[in-house]
This record gives C-alpha cells, structure tokens and sequence, in this order.
C-alpha cells in the first residue's frame, strides 16, 4: 500500500532541516517510484545544506524551497511509470544521482552528471534535468521517484547499507574511468581516506593496479588501517612521513602513473604533480574550501593532464556495484554509524563533526 503523504525532511535556511509531510511523488514515463530502505550522509550534502552549491533549485539556492537533500540512497521499486517494464516492482535498486536531461551534447556523451541543462527542470526552463538532492527532491525521505537510468539492481546478499555505498564507489570508478582506466600493474596513488578515497582503493586493486597507495593528512589510522583491508599496498600518514617523499621511495624513484585526489587540501594539486612520473595523470574528485595557486609550469613541462570529475558518469555506478556484487572488496569497512529517519539532523551532526571517528553514517528507514 502506498500512502499519499509522506514524511520528508526539507531545507530552511542553511544549516536547518525540518521533517514535513509532502505528498507521494508519482513516477512518469520511464521513472518509478522507490520506497527509500536507506541513504548515506555525503559531505557534498553537508556543503547543499550549509552553503547551497551545487544544490539549484529553480535556478537559485536550495534554501526554503521546500527541497529535500541526500542522493546516496537505495531501495525498493514500489510504483512503475508508464511504459517502464525495465524493473519490477519489488526489485531492489540502489542509485545514481544523475539522471541528466538526457537530450543535451553531454548526456548524449553519457557524460550526463555534466550535463549542459543542470538544473534546468522549471518554467520555461523545463529540460526535464534531474539529479536527485541537488536539482530534484533527494532521499531524506520515505519516497522518491528515480528515472529508470539512474537505477542499478541490488544483489540478495548485499544489505541496505552497503548498497547505500555503490554510488560512492562509482565515483571513485568514474575518477578512475576519466583518467584512462587501463590500471592493471600501473601505480594509483589516492590522497585523502575520506569515502571516496577508500573505496577508490578497493576499486583501483579490483581494477589491477599494483601498488596501490593511500596518503592521509590527518592524524589518522583508522582510516589509513581501512585502507590496507580495503586493498592499499602502502599507507603513508603524512605526520610520519612527507606524502611525496614517500610515494618516491616506494616507487623507487620512478613516481606514480595516476593520483586520485580526494583531500581537496589547498597544495593538493602540486604534491599530486610531484607524485607522478612524467606525463602522469591526476584526476580531483574532491573540492577545495578556497582559491588555490597550481604550478602550471611544472604542470605543462612534465605533460602532466590534469582531470576534474563532477559524481559518476558513464555508468561507472554499474561497474562499481559488478565489483562489489563480486565481493571484489568490502565496502562495509566504511559504514561506521546508522540512525532512523527521524534522527537526520543527528545524522547529520555525526558526519559534519566526526563524532565517534564517523566515516559513512547511514540512516535507515523503519519499515
Ligand atoms: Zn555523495
Ligand atoms: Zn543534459
């Protein structure tokens, strides 16, 4: 039974969420309803609720627009659109964010999380763009509808809370993707054990690579500790030892071929550079908090490309779920804290603080 209300936390003004009742979205041509099993907290939801950006909503700042965040979220088909036979209703879906336009030069490019009209769902402005919890109605709540492109089927044995987890692990697959892609026996160096650094690291190893290396900035072991289960040949904590010195020795001098940047710490981009041998690859998954100044020299004397990624295009989400389907790694590593729907806001307050060493804090809905 689907009711026709339903609880949804929405945005006031930053910083402030609100659990309303709304209505039931109905799912259109080639969209279906999902019942929402469980989302994860992402920190570019905690930069939509206190700042706004990249949240648009009918072309301004998400805040007191009725708008409901979060995009990490899986769960269950529950209502077919017309024409959709693709699902079932009762299959279990986890998402991705993007959907797109699907009718601009980009999306056509399957580079649909760049899309052209991002935002553009409104008025006279309506290219039918979504990207559920920064354009469109996101997961911090009951129901949400999901085009069926954005839907990837969730296996029987892997629980709510890891599939919460797919869309980070095709971002870390897109990074990997944009870059080349072709890793096995080359060196991948991620900096920063965040979520997407640790599950680059499991991708990178279930891709191949060999070492593969995770720098921290922070007086932090227990990431750097995950990120040895979750497949990192060598951790460096940069309390011990310099991030580029490292990557150096262990490389025997030659430097690495890709450096997945997810720290976004303001020298990020120079110590990658050093990072890598020449004609090397750097791929920024991670923003950073102000203006930095970049070695453009260094950059265009050593052939450097330089790649920046927005979420998980070309179906890299896919990927990232046959890996963990394949129990290529353990993404779970990552989950450290779970809270009902009603608990968003604390939720919240876990991730943005990191109380209790919080990695990935997922809120699960009482059914
Ligand atoms: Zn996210
Ligand atoms: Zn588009």
């Amino acid at each position: 039974m689907i009711p026709e209300k339903m609880k949804a936390w929405v945005l006031g003004n930053p910083g402030e969420l609100k659990l309303v009742e709304k209505p039931v979205p109905r799912p259109g041509a080639a969209e279906v309803l999902v019942r929402i099993d469980a989302i994860a907290v992402c920190a570019t939801d905690l930069e939509v609720i206190y700042h706004g950006p990249p949240a648009l909503i009918q072309g301004g700042d998400p805040f007191n627009r009725n708008f409901t965040p979060g995009h990490e979220y899986m769960g269950t088909v529950v209502r077919l659109g017309p024409g959709v036979d693709e699902f079932d209703v009762g299959a279990r879906v986890t998402v991705e964010i993007h959907a797109g336009c699907g009718r601009c030069e980009r999306c056509r490019e399957g580079m649909y999380t760049a899309c052209l009209n991002y935002g553009m769902n409104y008025g006279d402005h309506d290219k039918g763009h979504r990207a559920n919890g920064f354009t469109t109605d996101g997961g911090f709540a009951e129901y949400a509808v999901n085009h069926i492109n954005t839907l990837v089927q969730v296996p029987d044995d892997m629980s709510d809370e890891e599939a919460t987890l797919v869309v980070t692990a095709g971002t870390a697959m897109y990074g990997l993707d944009v870059m080349g892609g072709l890793i096995a026996g080359q060196t991948v160096v991620v900096v920063g054990p965040g979520p997407i650094g640790l599950m680059g690291v499991g991708v990178a190893k279930a891709l191949g690579a060999q070492p593969v290396i995770l720098t921290g900035t922070r007086a932090d072991k227990r990431r750097l500790e995950l990120g040895k289960k979750l497949g990192a040949d060598h951790v460096v904590n940069v309390h011990d030892e310099d991030a580029v010195a490292a990557v150096k020795r262990i490389t025997k001098g030659k430097g690495c071929h890709y450096v997945l940047e997810c720290s976004g710490a303001p020298d990020a981009v120079n110590e990658a550079a050093r990072m890598l041998n020449r004609g090397g690859r750097i791929c920024l998954a991670a923003f950073a908090q102000e203006l930095v100044l970049v070695d453009v020299a260094y950059l265009v004397s050593n052939n450097i490309y330089l790649f920046g990624i927005r979420g998980e295009g070309r179906s890299a989400t896919h990927r990232a779920a046959a890996l963990m389907q394949q129990k290529r790694f353990d993404a779970r590593l990552i989950h450290t804290h779970t809270f009902p729907l009603e608990d968003v806001p604390t939720a919240i307050r876990y991730a943005r603080e990191r109380v209790d060493d919080a990695i990935k804090v997922v809120v699960k809905m009482r059914h």
